[in-house]
């Protein structure tokens, strides 16, 4: 009776530990991939895409029935909402590998950055890249200037900064729109850690990577781009490093 016990007792804690384990992954173990092995999947997806070899996906049964269990996405996308421009075809990605917040002008209000929030926080998502893109209509919009219709008008207020930026650097009209979106990109993708403090601690721990990119219609290649925070940081870690790590920045953190 005492080993039948025993047994019993040893077979009840593997059982829960079993469900406890089950119930940590289908809540958000994270994806077990790396900031860099996320975006280096990205960027080997946007090459199979443009060189027309995406790989074979399993986007049936067994993957829909896998995924009811939970969501492990490699990577967060803020891209436009431009119907040529849908990041699951353009990083050749499956069900479930990418999470996806899509936006026209690709900008990053309140609203967007709770779904990216949520993403790196509760998902444990490693990889935030934002996503620009050739032809922008948003960023002509706010570039043509002039009164836009109904809710558009929020959207061209949130890119003008970055399109007066781009006025004060090109001077060639026929650059203009490019060099807008350009600076629209990295505006949004520079401006997460400055209104995300869950964003800027996850980035700070190094859990988090944000990077960026311009997509080319023609060729459906994705320039990644520099983003200005990570510009703006290297820059004071060379010239204040001691001052910087003296200050208490956040007394919460
Ligand atoms: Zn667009």
């Amino acid at each position: 009776m005492t080993k039948m016990r025993r047994f019993l007792a040893v077979f009840s804690f593997i059982a829960i530990m079993f469900a406890y384990a089950g119930t940590m992954l289908a809540s958000g173990g994270g994806p077990g991939i790396s900031t860099d092995g996320a975006l280096k999947k990205l960027i080997d997806g946007n090459t199979r895409y443009v060189e027309g070899k995406q790989a074979q996906k399993d986007i049936g049964d067994n993957r829909r029935t896998e995924l009811t269990k939970g969501q492990h996405p490699i990577a967060v996308i803020l891209s436009c909402s431009d119907s040529r421009v849908p990041p699951e075809h353009v990083f050749d990605q499956g069900l479930g590998d990418i999470f996806v917040v899509r936006v026209a002008g690709n900008i990053a209000d309140k609203i967007e950055l709770g779904s990216v929030e949520y993403a790196v926080e509760h998902l444990g998502v490693p990889l935030i890249l934002v996503l620009g893109h050739q032809s922008c209509g948003a960023v002509k919009a706010t570039v043509d200037g002039g009164k836009p219709e109904g809710n558009i008008e929020s959207i061209v207020k949130k890119i003008s900064p970055a399109v007066k930026r781009a006025k004060a650097k090109v001077k060639d009209k026929n650059k203009l729109l490019d060099a807008a979106i350009l600076e629209n990109t990295k505006a949004t993708a520079g401006a997460l850690t400055k209104k995300s403090a869950i964003i800027r601690h996850l980035v700070e721990e190094g859990k988090v990577k944000i990077a960026a990119g311009v997509y080319n219609l023609a060729t459906g290649k994705v320039e990644l781009v520099e983003v200005e925070a990570d510009k703006e940081k290297k820059t004071s870690e060379a010239s204040h490093e001691h001052t910087h790590v003296a200050e208490p920045i956040q007394a919460g953190h």
